[in-house]
């Protein structure tokens, strides 16, 4: 029987998405071995560049914030955080804009929602009085309930939900405010509205996210990346735990992928059972990406405008990948992907001219849906932490969270870097 390859000391790290690669870096950065598998062609899982006619597009439009601060630490370990553009926090609707200005927290966010437009007195007086109110509890909730019902039951007005509330929830959650987990979304509003005045700034990537992170990874010494091997199970082994599909044997192993894989991956592990059971119960929201190619540049006046209140689609200017390429983004399920895509682009190509004038002559396009791009951030979602039942097994990934889910961020790429440095302490911290 072919007895594979066995990693003496290292690190098997199974999944490329941006949890495994911050997991591989650090442990790298801190000279241990590591190997990570990854099933795929290339790095990147969720947030990773696509070539579309010469063009290196992203998978999806991706946004980042100042209060990012596990990813700002891998971009700088990469050398790569200077192609992010920094933006203040400037949120335009039609008939809405928050702009908050360079003032030290909290008073920026006070004369921000002061001079905000499209709101009534009233209406910016009961957003600061939430705020207030959730200041007060320290952002942590007596009882997780659906974000809808929290700001029902602190008498936020419709305007304001539809224009601001609903906007960031869909943006951060990529889940519908009815169905949003409230202590989540109390997260995110603390760490980006709440924060320091840089933490709510905007991030955006000017360059497609395989260069940012995916090629800037793999260039770096003491990773053994093994792209398109893909891992069928995993058995404990005499020294670990041995992994189906190259046959290979690790002391210590990190489970880095997407959670709807991770059940199969763990069905020969009855310790694991729990966690299987509980990852299982996930359901998972969409993300619909419209990549626009236009002849010339199409003139934003921000690089990133909202189209419509609620549920609705957001227009990135992206002349970095190409002049004139907008990414048109559409968070979370709703009727929009039942439309043909030749009659969504048209209804999306109204909403933008509305909002910037006459566009330039459209030369191709092209849709991508993620369906499984996040798991649905509802109320007490029962989320594993990075250690598992077994010594030496551990998960990185967008869904873990510590033991307290005042800490738990929604599925984005801080909380998958967070998770992938999380585990490599671990690791590191058990090797003395
Ligand atoms: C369209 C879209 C837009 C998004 N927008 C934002 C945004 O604006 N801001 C934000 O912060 N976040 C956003 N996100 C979420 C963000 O991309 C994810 O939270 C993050 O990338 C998850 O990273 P991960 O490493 O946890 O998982 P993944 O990226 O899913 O990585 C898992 C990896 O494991 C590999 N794998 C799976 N099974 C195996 C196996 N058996 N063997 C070996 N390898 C395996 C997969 O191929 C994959 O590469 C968006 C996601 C999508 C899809």
């Amino acid at each position: 029987m072919d007895q594979g390859l066995t990693l003496p000391g290292a690190v098997a790290v199974i999944g490329g998405g941006w949890a495994g690669i911050a997991c591989a870096v650090e442990l790298a950065n801190a000279g241990h071995p590591v190997t990570l598998f990854e099933a795929a062609k290339q790095l990147g899982g969720r947030a990773r560049g696509v070539d579309w006619n010469g063009i290196r597009i992203d998978n999806g439009q991706h946004l980042m914030l100042g209060a990012y601060g596990a990813t700002l630490a891998l971009l700088r370990r990469l050398g790569t955080a200077h192609r992010l553009e920094r933006r203040r926090l400037d949120f335009r609707l039609p008939g809405f804009r928050l702009a908050l200005p360079y003032l030290p927290a909290p008073l920026h966010l006070a004369s921000g929602l002061l001079l905000a437009q499209g709101l009534t007195l009233v209406e910016k007086w009961a957003a600061a009085r939430f705020m207030q109110t959730l200041k007060t509890w320290r952002f942590r909730l007596p009882e997780d309930l659906p974000a809808a019902a929290l700001l029902r039951q602190q008498r936020q007005p419709a305007t304001l939900i539809s224009r601001l509330w609903a906007p960031i929830c869909i943006a951060a959650l990529n889940t519908p405010l009815e169905t949003a987990s409230a202590q989540v979304f109390c997260n995110v509003l603390r760490d980006s509205l709440a924060g320091r005045r840089a933490d709510s700034d905007l991030l955006l990537n000017r360059c497609d996210l395989s260069t940012l992170v995916a090629e800037a990874a793999i260039k770096r010494l003491g990773i053994d990346f093994r792209l398109g091997e893909k891992i069928g199970g995993i058995e404990p082994g005499q020294n670990g735990f041995r992994l189906a599909g190259p046959q290979v044997e690790a002391e210590q192993v990190v489970l880095a992928v997407h959670p709807a894989r991770l059940p199969a991956l763990l069905a020969e592990l009855p310790e694991m059972a729990a966690i299987a059971d509980a990852v299982a119960a996930f359901t998972w929201q969409p993300i619909l990406t419209l990549w626009l190619h236009f002849a010339t540049p199409v003139d934003f006046p921000f690089p990133m405008l909202g189209l419509d209140e609620g549920l609705a689609p957001w227009a990135f200017e992206r002349n970095d990948l190409a002049p004139g390429l907008v990414a048109i983004v559409m968070s979370a399920e709703g009727p929009h992907l039942r439309l043909p895509a030749t009659q969504w682009r048209d209804a999306t190509l109204s909403l933008l001219a509305r909002s910037l004038g006459p566009l330039p002559a459209l030369l191709d396009w092209k849709t991508i849906t993620e369906k499984r791009a996040t798991w649905a951030c509802t109320p007490k979602l029962l989320r594993p932490g990075n250690a598992t039942p077994m010594p030496g097994l551990y998960l990185a990934g967008d869904y873990t969270v510590d033991c307290d889910i005042t800490n738990g961020y929604p599925a984005t790429l801080e909380a998958a870097v967070r998770s992938g440095v999380k585990c490599a302490n671990l690791i590191l911290s058990s090797k003395g």
